[in-house]
């Protein structure tokens, strides 16, 4: 793929980037460059471009804007301590967005066209990236992102198809020390169904979990956890996060795929764990295996997992008709955690070979 570039002519100026690498928060900040590039049937992918970042003019039929014909992915850039920049298993993030392109009938693209996407925009706002010389954990978000951009308001797979990547620097998940996360039962709403798009990263599964979410607040806990469609019995996923079950066998549980979204976090853990003499088992978890672990103390310990936090652990539990606390303990979880954080950032050995270096 070829990529033209046509760079910034006024990028935002050091003293204010400084500013807000200082303190980037999540989402709110965008670098210099935007990545684009187009397909139609006629000429598959093409005009690959790095333009100044900004706004889009989109025709009010833009399909997606009325079929929501979407997905997207979220990944981060690391810098290590001796300057250089990785990013981890982006070749998991282009492979799960193909994967989603075929559910949402889009044309796919090359795993390595993808990567290419992402280094080239990484490369270009490098400067963007923080530092983590005080040991943090801040890192350059990166959103690549298609859509249906054909002006047609019938309802069938868009002929015209466009491919981003917007980057935004991203500040530590926890300030002042790792937290669990308090979740919310939702017993109303669903996620995925059987032959829905749970698997999919698309913003209709956003979209549609935004009510249970603002139950989640309203019932003052951080993340909603949702269960199955079809028997309202067995535990999915958090609104954005993978879980797991630590048990006092050693054995840890989480989520069977299908339904859930296949999470990069949860995927490396099930090999990182390994390593760490922890045998992980995919399979179905239901509810009352939950109440009933964390009462009678063979559940050790729960916790979430994905891009944003990397590992947390799980707090309270709460639903319309009463409440579980989080297991005490967070041994296995902070060790996890740690192993995992500590690769992305390059404070230990890449033994897996997950880091890719731009
Ligand atoms: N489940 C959902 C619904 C998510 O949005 C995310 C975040 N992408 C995850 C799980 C975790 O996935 P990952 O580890 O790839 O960030």
């Amino acid at each position: 793929m070829d990529i033209s570039t046509t760079a910034n002519a006024a990028p935002v100026d050091d003293a204010r980037l400084a500013e807000i690498l200082a303190n980037p928060g999540f989402g709110t900040h965008f670098t210099d460059h935007m990545f684009t590039v187009e397909w139609t049937p006629e000429l598959g992918w093409h005009d690959a471009r790095i333009t100044p970042y900004g706004p889009l003019t989109l025709d009010p039929a833009t399909a997606v804007l009325h079929y929501a014909q979407e997905t997207f992915e979220g990944m981060k850039a690391y810098r290590h301590g001796d300057g250089s920049v990785h990013l981890f298993r982006p070749e998991e993030n282009a492979k799960r967005m193909i994967r989603s392109s075929q559910r949402l009938a889009f044309p796919e693209l090359p795993v390595g066209d993808f990567i290419a996407a992402v280094e080239a925009l990484v490369k270009v706002d490098e400067r963007w990236v923080p530092d983590n010389t005080d040991g943090g954990e801040k890192s350059l978000y990166l959103r690549p992102f298609m859509f249906a951009s054909e002006t047609f308001l019938g309802v069938r797979p868009a002929q015209h198809v466009t491919f981003m990547v917007i980057a935004s620097p991203a500040g530590a998940y926890f300030k002042g020390g790792v937290k669990p996360v308090t979740l919310w039962l939702s017993e109303e709403y669903t996620r995925a169904g059987r032959g829905g798009m749970g698997a999919a990263k698309t913003g209709g599964n956003y979209a549609s979990s935004l009510v249970a979410q603002q139950e989640a607040i309203a019932q003052g806990c951080d993340q909603v956890v949702f269960l199955d469609a079809q028997e309202g019995k067995y535990v999915e996923e958090l609104g954005g996060m993978n879980l797991y079950f630590v048990q006092d066998d050693g054995r840890i549980v989480t989520p069977e795929t299908g339904t859930i979204l296949e999470g990069i976090t949860r995927a490396s853990i099930i090999e990182l764990a390994g390593k760490l003499a922890h045998q992980v088992e995919e399979r179905k978890f239901s509810i009352d295996e939950w109440r009933e672990g964390v009462t009678n103390g063979s559940i050790t310990e729960i916790f979430a997992c994905g891009t944003a936090a990397v590992v947390t652990p799980v707090g309270s539990l709460k639903w319309k008709d009463g409440q579980l606390p989080g297991p005490a303990s967070t041994e296995l979880t902070m060790r996890i955690r740690s192993a995992l954080v500590d690769i992305q950032f390059g404070r230990a050995d890449d033994t897996f070979g997950w880091m890719h270096q731009v």
